[in-house]
């Protein structure tokens, strides 16, 4: 088998996206897959603009935006007493951003991905678990739960949470949150999908517990997920989450939230784990990519997009560092792909952890913090200007594309003046 310029080991979002990035730059990609067939567990996924500018520039937006949903409004809500607490204009947003906030399914979103990766022609590998990586002297080589070796230029690791490459980096553990995430759909043809506004996504935050909701697939369907802290993981007992814990979790919550419980799927959940950032994620000419090097808590719903951006800006970097006969300087690549992602991404680790801190308080300082976002200007955009505008991306420079619109045309509308 000839040797590819790239090995990316993973086929979830991140993986996919860095396999598309590279092919686009000329490199030949092969990517292993664990798992049997390709695919994504889940119900829907948030995309900010600073993702949705990316799949823009791939070519990849309006297939997703067909597939999707592009809200008018973010919600927040108390869940105890159903009031809101603030919103942000999600079309305002899209005018100061650019790009358009957007929420799509997650098998629709990694259908997508996986479908402009065969169109571009990487080559997409199955039942390929990859135990083992060592650079070699010129790239790197993996070694396959089968005992056969594969070769490249250059080595991503995509893997995920449980990310063997890491091991390579540090030697840590996934750190659990003790909280733990039901999901579920709501078919449109029940009441409870007519009794809310599918333009809107909505989060409830309460006490050691928060509940969201927003449409899917053009309004087909509404998506749901349920997050509570588990006493019993805070007891330290291995069975935690069960689907008791969900029913009690939420007791205190409003009518609105509870009555949504029925519809969670109840035979699986998601115990939500995080880890330490590192700012190392290049040992010679393998690199860490996605959950594998950053694996967040989901408060901002940053995990997806930050993967989809390492691959971006390794791919721009490739580019920058490709000579006139296509051979690439990967060392000055992956330097700068190194330069510039980690400490956004510890950034966005970090604020995840002391948003969901917030989301859950109880008593008075969950009053405080109620009085709080009620003050906040809805077109205040200083919580969002790090993380949804270019600076992810180049923070030394802005190329054209990543102009963001002048602040002066995307000014706040006069107070009273948008619904
Ligand atoms: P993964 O999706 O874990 O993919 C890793 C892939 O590697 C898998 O296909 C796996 O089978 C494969 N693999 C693993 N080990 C090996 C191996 N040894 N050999 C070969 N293949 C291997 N993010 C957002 O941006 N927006 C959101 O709204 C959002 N909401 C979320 C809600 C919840 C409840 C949760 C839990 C997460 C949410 N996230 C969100 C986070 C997001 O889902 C993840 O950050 C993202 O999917 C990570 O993608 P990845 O490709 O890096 O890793």
């Amino acid at each position: 088998m000839s040797h590819p310029d790239v090995l990316v080991v993973g086929g979830g979002i991140g993986g996919l996206g860095v396999a598309f990035s590279l092919t686009r730059q000329g490199q030949t990609v092969r990517l292993l897959e664990s798992a049997p067939a390709f695919g994504e567990v889940g119900a829907g996924i948030q995309l900010a603009p600073n993702c949705t500018r990316i799949l823009d520039d791939y070519g990849l937006l309006d297939e997703a935006k067909s597939l999707g949903v592009v809200p008018d409004a973010m919600v927040m809500r108390d869940a105890v007493d159903g009031s809101e607490l603030t919103r942000l204009d999600l079309r305002h947003l899209e005018q100061r951003y650019g790009y358009p906030y957007l929420v799509i399914h997650r098998s629709d979103l990694h259908g997508l991905l996986l479908r402009a990766c065969e169109r571009a022609g990487v080559e997409l590998v199955n039942d390929a678990k990859v135990t083992s990586y060592e650079n070699t002297e010129d790239g790197a080589r993996v070694t396959l739960s089968s005992g056969e070796t594969q070769q490249a230029g250059v080595v991503i690791a995509a893997d995920g949470l449980h990310s063997v490459a890491r091991k390579l980096f540090v030697d840590d553990q996934p750190v659990s949150s003790a909280y733990v995430a039901y999901r579920g759909t709501v078919p449109a043809e029940q009441p409870r999908v007519r009794s809310v506004d599918l333009s809107e996504v909505v989060v409830y935050i309460g006490p050691r517990c928060h509940f969201v909701h927003y449409g899917l697939r053009g309004g087909e369907m509404l998506n749901q997920v349920a997050v509570f802290e588990s006493p019993k993981a805070l007891a330290g007992q291995d069975d935690w989450g069960t689907p008791d814990e969900l029913d009690a979790a939420f007791a205190g919550t409003c009518d609105f939230v509870r009555d949504g419980l029925p519809f969670m799927w109840r035979d699986k959940w998601w115990r939500m784990f995080d880890r330490d950032p590192v700012m190392t994620w290049v040992h010679g000419r393998i690199a860490l990519l996605g959950d594998s090097a950053h694996p967040p808590l989901q408060y901002i719903a940053q995990g997806a997009v930050m993967a989809i951006e390492d691959g971006w800006v390794l791919g721009e970097h490739v580019a920058r560092h490709r000579a006139g006969d296509g051979a690439v300087d990967w060392t000055a690549a992956l330097a700068a792909y190194e330069a510039v992602r980690p400490e956004h991404c510890r950034r966005v680790l970090t604020t995840s952890r002391k948003w969901g801190e917030l989301w859950h308080l109880d008593g008075l300082a969950r009053e405080q913090r109620n009085v709080l976002l009620r003050a906040r200007d809805t077109y205040d955009y200083s919580f969002t200007d790090w993380l949804y505008g270019p600076t992810a991306l180049t923070p030394d420079q802005e190329p054209e594309m990543f102009t963001p619109v002048p602040l002066d045309s995307a000014q706040p509308v006069p107070a009273g003046g948008v619904a």
